[in-house]
């Protein structure tokens, strides 16, 4: 796609794109009667229409069936998680049977962190990305401690380069190397919250099973933003939130992953009835027989509401084509909010917008993270009172998400007329 700076460009692009029709299935924030620009997919996904019918869906059988509604019906309950595990397997690359949808991402972490966090005396370190988000490192180290080693020793965080944003792919490689003897984990996100970069999933999974290591992935901000493929890729287990990119709403409900090669129904977790294999489960027989699959780490009772939430925008996914369709638009539509940053740069010969996210676009999914050189709160303040929501990361960073299911170019566009008269108004 040939860019360039003029409106009419926007307004054509949204004309001639197929998944413009997609928008129209979500609520979009009001601002004083207007469609704010609503770039913060990457914290908040936006709300289905659909979502309240699929709850209403569910009352209503909770009302007529009560506890009947988990075996009766067209749909009980008690198959319910498995029809919404079966829409999340494509979007991240996995068989049906290796994930389950089930609690929140860092409760996963941890139950996921029980079984595949097996230290030795020899091997207990765990090789992190340095700045992981914040829930990801309390866990880790929380487990560290659990059992009872040192998190300054077991943990080794790798940082970019001086005077890099971004790790390179060979220093991670070579730091599972240097540490071979005593790695036991590499975990890594997907895509990194702060900098938007995205991970070779593969190449660091290799390079973990050679050393010796399991290889996990915080899917939280590449699920639903980038295809990947968890089971092609070998790695052993992930997990990921569903409220950012696939628009389940606040604090909905998580998924996880667990390699086939790992369904062994001896592996090590922590266990609750709602894992136990389902044929037998009500005969509540002492000894923990777990379902095979992924499904034998689920814990409690699955929360349906939650489930059905999810499942309002799984089924949007799937009527759009997939995630490689929406990938397609969304490489575009970043590639273009990219290009417009770059322009306002050249036109005032000076980089006052540093994109930090990596400018290959297979190195990134919908998100831009921008260090603003100047002024950046009272940039950012002027997005806002332009009725542009992104989010603000100190000391002095902008993440701007445009999100293929329900951003327009018109959208991007607006969002660069705002960077744009911020300079102005901030007098650089
Ligand atoms: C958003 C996010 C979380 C949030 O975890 P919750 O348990 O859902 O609160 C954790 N880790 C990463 C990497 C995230 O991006």
């Amino acid at each position: 796609m040939t860019y360039n700076t003029t409106a009419d460009f926007a307004k054509q692009a949204d004309a001639d794109d197929p998944l413009a029709i997609f928008r129209q299935q979500f609520l979009i924030p009001q601002h004083d009667g207007k469609d704010a620009v609503y770039l913060c997919g990457n914290s908040l996904g936006l709300q289905p229409k659909a979502a309240e019918r699929y709850l209403k869906d569910q009352l209503g059988y909770w009302q007529d069936k009560a506890v009947e509604g988990w075996f009766d019906g067209d749909k009980p309950w008690l198959g319910y998680h498995r029809e919404v595990a079966a829409l999340v397997a494509p979007i991240v690359g996995a068989e049906s049977n290796e994930v389950s949808v089930m609690n929140s991402l860092t409760v996963n972490l941890h139950l996921l962190l029980v079984s595949f966090y097996n230290p030795t005396s020899k091997r207990f370190k765990i090789l992190m990305e340095a700045g992981a988000f914040p829930s990801d490192q309390y866990a880790v180290e929380s487990q560290v401690k659990f059992y009872d080693l040192d998190p300054a020793e077991a943990i080794i965080e790798l940082k970019p380069r001086e005077n890099e944003h971004t790790l390179r792919t060979e220093d991670i490689i070579e730091a599972i190397e240097t540490h071979k003897d005593e790695l036991t984990l590499v975990l890594f996100g997907g895509i990194n919250y702060y900098t938007g970069q995205v991970f070779n999933m593969q190449a660091i999974t290799e390079a973990a099973h050679k050393a010796g290591a399991y290889a996990g992935f915080d899917l939280a901000h590449a699920a639903g933003n980038v295809p990947v493929q968890l089971h092609n890729s070998g790695v052993d287990f992930a997990c990921w939130c569903s409220y950012k990119y696939m628009n389940s709403g606040p604090g909905g409900i998580s998924g996880i992953f667990v390699h086939q090669k790992h369904h062994n129904t001896n592996f090590k977790r922590f266990a609750g009835w709602w894992g136990y294999r389902e044929d037998k489960r009500f005969l509540m027989q002492p000894g923990f027989d777990p379902a095979v699959g992924a499904e034998g780490w689920q814990v409690s009772t699955s929360p349906v509401m939650l489930l059905a939430l999810h499942k309002a925008s799984l089924d949007i996914f799937e009527q759009a084509g997939g995630i490689n369709v929406l990938r397609e638009k969304s490489v575009k539509l970043t590639g273009y909010f990219e290009y417009l940053i770059k322009s306002i740069n050249e036109d005032l010969g000076k980089e006052v917008y540093q994109i930090i996210t990596p400018a290959n676009s297979d190195e990134r999914g919908c998100q831009l993270s921008i260090i603003c050189r100047y002024k950046p709160k009272e940039t950012f303040n002027h997005l806002v009172s332009k009725d542009i929501i992104g989010d603000w990361r100190e000391p002095d960073v902008i993440r701007l998400s445009p999100v293929p299911l329900y951003n327009s170019f018109a959208d991007v566009y607006t969002a660069y007329l705002g960077l744009r008269e911020a300079i102005q108004i901030i007098d650089i």
